[in-house]
């Protein structure tokens, strides 16, 4: 029993050591940030398009729309509570003049809970920054036979320009 039990230390140990001398397989977020493609990124808002119709608080399965009546204006209009989403679409697909549309952040976040609810006037004006932007060189995730994912720098968007600087960067870049 004794035995059994020391070699199944020995093993463990093996196997931690034999990844030592490995490729990380993980990276230190957020060093780098997942720019995706084809991402349903968070629900954006433009109020100059919308008609009031009410489809979208209509079919969302979660319930994070909800209508406001605003002074002056005929028809309501939505606001949403980020809590409740679950970034599905549907609100976008069904909204007849493009109000409704997919940012290009998924990864948000929000420190007070209260700020997740937006009015009408407070979802327009909404412009969500991802978490690591600024702080890690955004790449993309690519299939690798060797580790499984790894991930490419995305040329356009690493410019200073766009970020200022290159801060962070660390191990990312090559692996996943
Ligand atoms: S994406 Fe889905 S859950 Fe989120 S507001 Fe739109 S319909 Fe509701
Ligand atoms: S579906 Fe579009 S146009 Fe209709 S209320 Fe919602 S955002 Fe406005």
């Amino acid at each position: 029993m004794a035995g059994e039990r020391v070699k199944k230390h020995l093993e463990a140990i093996a196997v931690g050591l034999a990844h030592l001398a490995r490729r990380p397989m993980t990276l230190r977020y957020p060093e780098v940030y997942e720019v995706g493609e084809n991402v349903r990124g968070v629900i954006l808002f433009d109020m100059a398009k919308c008609i009031g119709c009410s489809l979208c608080a209509q079919i969302c399965p979660a319930r994070a729309i909800k209508m406001y009546r605003l002074p002056g204006v005929r028809t309501p209009r939505p606001g949403i509570d980020y809590t409740r989403c679950i970034f599905c679409g549907f609100c976008v697909d069904i909204c007849p003049t493009g109000a409704l549309y997919h940012g290009d952040t998924a990864d948000m976040i929000i420190e007070d809970p209260s700020e997740a609810v937006l009015t009408p006037i407070e979802w327009d004006e909404f412009k969500p920054r991802p978490w690591a932007e600024g702080k890690g060189r955004p790449v993309r995730a690519v299939p690798d036979e060797e580790v499984g994912l790894k991930y490419e720098p995305v040329g356009d968007r690493s410019s200073p320009d766009r970020h200022g600087d290159e801060r962070g960067g660390g191990s990312g870049g090559d692996s996943g």
